[in-house]
């Protein structure tokens, strides 16, 4: 009988079919447990949104019992614990990852793709929260469901101090705060540059988010002021960038990208929106592929997401029958993993003990 250490080393050696590393450098192996013939193994995956548990069971299961033949049965048991980097800035913002969506223009569906992202990793099991930094035409209000005012809310500090904080609207377990809760219906505001940092390090600080796994952030479409007021202030994990299939709106896409390099956003990846017999599909893809940056998935068009984002339902895509269901979770999934992959195969950078 093979011991309990060379089952677990076996393990150990196998890598992740994802990430590409294996799971030992990963430390997903948290347990491997025998009782007669079978053995129980425990993974910890890196999100709950990940994809590819059935590849992991059916490779831990067939190098357990080729490594040994006494064993009748493989259990793999799986929990998740987001990882992060934390990168909160000076705000004490307790998010493990923050994303951006933006595009390059508007009416690709920024906002339909970053609610329904934050959404989507809710349903998979996350904490999730939703700001919307549109404040040119902040829609997820509306698109939510929930126009009422978030409150004002008292709240103790570390060190005893009394603090105002604005208690995030509460939408199906998910915390969303918008500039559109804080402007009049039709009221227009000139945002200079001073005063949109201002809006959204508020946003940031002031905000009583909690503990995140993921913090996701809609910014208004094409210009870069925003972006690089949270370059400047947090660690991002990434941004998201949505655009339609056909040629001239990838023009604007290439531009959006363009902007997250200069201010240093590393681009997770480009969602193609509204695929389908108007726009066509596969431009985005090729685009991506082109430009070496991931494809994260697309999602056809449909007017019930029109439907429901106009009835403020849009978090009902996401039952059982709704057929944007699947893509949107492929969505989700695949910016969950692009983040992992960013944090977990980037090699170690050595740390100096005096930092
Ligand atoms: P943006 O944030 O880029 O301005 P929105 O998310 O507000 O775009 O979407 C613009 C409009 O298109 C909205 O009415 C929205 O419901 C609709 N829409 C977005 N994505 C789709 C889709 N895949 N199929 C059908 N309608 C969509």
């Amino acid at each position: 009988m093979v011991s309990d250490a060379q089952l677990t080393q076996t393990i150990q050696s196998l890598k992740d079919p994802e990430i590409g590393r294996n799971f030992g450098e990963l430390e997903m192996l948290k347990g491997v447990r025998r009782s007669g013939e079978v053995v129980s193994v425990q993974i910890e995956l890196p999100t709950p949104a990940y994809p590819g548990r059935e590849r992991i069971s059916g490779a831990i299961s067939a190098a357990v019992k080729q490594s040994d033949p006494g064993v009748g049965q493989v259990d793999v048991e799986f929990s998740a614990v987001v990882r992060g980097a934390m990168s909160g800035g000076s705000f004490g913002l307790r998010a493990k990852n923050v994303i951006a969506v933006g595009s390059g223009k508007g009416g690709v569906g920024k906002s339909t793709v970053a609610t329904t992202l934050a959404y989507g990793l809710k349903t998979l099991g996350c904490q999730v929260g939703l700001m919307d930094a549109d404040v040119y035409g902040p829609s997820v209000p509306h698109m939510i469901g929930s126009t009422e005012r978030p409150s004002a809310v008292k709240v103790m500090t570390k060190s005893g101090e009394e603090i105002e904080r604005i208690q995030p609207v509460s939408s199906d377990g998910l915390k969303v705060i918008s500039m559109g809760y804080f402007l009049k219906p039709d009221q227009a505001v000139i945002w200079r540059g001073p005063l949109l940092h201002r809006a959204i390090t508020q946003f940031l600080k002031d905000t009583d988010w909690g503990e995140l796994d993921y913090l996701i952030i809609d910014l208004p479409p094409g210009t870069g002021d925003i972006s690089l007021t949270l370059s400047q202030t947090l660690g991002l994990a990434g941004a998201v960038v949505v655009c339609t299939p056909q040629q001239v709106a990838l023009l604007d896409a290439v531009k959006a990208i363009s902007m997250f390099n200069q201010v240093k956003i590393p681009v997770l990846g480009i969602v193609e929106n509204m695929t389908g017999e108007i726009f066509g599909r596969g431009g985005a893809k090729s685009k991506a592929e082109e430009l070496h940056i991931p494809f994260l998935g697309e999602l056809p068009i449909d007017a019930g997401i029109r439907i429901r984002g106009d009835a403020g339902q849009i978090s009902s895509l996401f039952s059982e029958e709704n057929p944007s269901r699947k893509p949107l979770l492929h969505i989700c999934e695949q910016v969950a993993m692009q983040i992992a992959k960013q944090l977990l195969v980037a090699p170690k950078m050595p740390t100096l003990e005096i930092l």
